[in-house]
């Protein structure tokens, strides 16, 4: 059976993580964890980079640091995680839904402005597979009105628009490291913050709502509680073993873009089955690769196709507008065609590190020969 993911380890995790354990210092913000942020600050020009225990609780971060209190609305995308929608609710935000775009599973830009009340507080773009949305009009529409903007990130490490790495561009992003992504450390997170305001009281909130960081560098002569917050850092062997990915990030890379060009190439040809698109301002990160099937009929059908020829394949989110969270919290919720289209008919291939030219090639073929049986 070819799985659908499997983590990969670089071999050194194990040596740091004991090296981590051995130093004495086991509790978050060490060494490893202040190497780690140096790693991303520098990818990340002008950005402060904070590790967190997953991505949840970075977008939980988002949700204090921008402000946000019960009846406060928020925009973004129904084709999602939950995380995305869960922080700010969370706040108690009302979470209004825009739909995905027709070409790409990420938050049509254009549906924004129509969705913004004199109560919306902010947006919250997600960057689905790595692919970008169009920044330079969200933050004209958050500039115009006085939004603040969160990237949802958890996708998009080494990705980038018009040249810009992902992450960097709105106010406050969120990274993940969750096993199934990029680079990972089992569970982990990252916030990256880009907005000078926003920098120091992002560090209060990651130290329990203390001001223990300044203390620590002696800005201060001691330390207490002085705003919001929660326990939101990663002990240092956690942090030790994404580490040892950090130092095999580019190898990482490029072999997983790779990956992602040989199933592009290998199935361009293949009728009636709609490939990814690029938009001409971003790149790929080789983080998923998906399919759009006709229905989800003939997606159920494939799924099983590829299942007993021993290839796990799987489809992606239920759109969060149709959640039985939702239905409880009494918003039905408008309909959003495209979110719907993308949770009947997105279909996600295997895509791990380890992941060999001759599977690709071959799950390739299966997925040509059910086209063509199809035909
Ligand atoms: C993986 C993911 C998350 C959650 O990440 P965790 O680190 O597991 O909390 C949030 N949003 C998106 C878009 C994701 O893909």
């Amino acid at each position: 059976m070819i799985p659908f993911n499997k983590p990969y380890l670089t071999g050194e995790e194990i040596t740091y993580i004991q090296a981590s354990l051995e130093a004495g210092k086991i509790s978050g913000n060490g060494p490893y964890t202040q190497k780690c942020e140096h790693f991303f600050e520098e990818k990340l020009p002008g950005s402060k980079c904070l590790l967190t225990t997953s991505c949840t609780d970075a977008l939980e971060m988002c949700a204090i640091l921008a402000d946000i209190y019960p009846g406060d609305e928020v925009i973004l995308p129904s084709y999602t995680f939950v995380s995305t929608a869960l922080a700010f609710v969370r706040q108690g935000a009302k979470i209004v839904f825009a739909d995905s775009r027709p070409d790409l599973p990420g938050l049509d830009e254009t549906k924004i402005e129509a969705l913004v009340t004199p109560r919306t507080k902010a947006i919250v773009v997600v960057h689905y597979a790595g692919v970008a949305c169009d920044m330079d009009v969200v933050m004209a529409i958050a500039e115009k009105y006085g939004l603040v903007v969160i990237e949802d990130a958890a996708q998009a490490v080494d990705s980038f628009y018009k040249g810009r790495p992902l992450g960097s561009i709105g106010h406050m992003s969120a990274f993940s490291f969750h096993e199934t992504k990029n680079i990972q450390c089992g569970e982990g997170g990252m916030l990256v913050v880009n907005d000078e305001h926003l920098k120091k009281r992002a560090e209060i909130v990651w130290e329990k709502g203390t001001n223990r960081a300044e203390f620590f560098r002696g800005e201060v002569n001691k330390y207490g509680w002085v705003d919001l917050g929660s326990s939101f850092l990663p002990a240092e062997y956690v942090a030790a073993c994404l580490w040892a990915q950090l130092e095999h990030f580019e190898q990482i890379q490029s072999r997983r873009k790779a990956i992602w060009e040989r199933y592009y190439r290998g199935l361009q040809s293949v009728p009636h089955v709609r490939l990814p698109q690029l938009p001409d301002y971003s790149t790929h990160n080789g983080h998923i690769f998906y399919l759009l099937c006709r229905s989800q009929e003939e997606r159920a059908e494939l799924i099983n196709y590829l299942k007993v020829r021993g290839i796990h394949s799987v489809f992606h989110y239920l759109s969060l507008h149709k959640s039985t969270f939702m239905a409880k919290s009494g918003g039905g919720g408008p309909e959003l065609p495209y979110a719907d289209f993308y949770t009947d008919c997105l279909l996600r291939l295997p895509f791990f590190y380890e992941l060999k030219d001759e599977e690709i090639d071959y799950i390739v073929k299966c997925i040509n020969d059910f086209y063509l049986q199809k035909a």
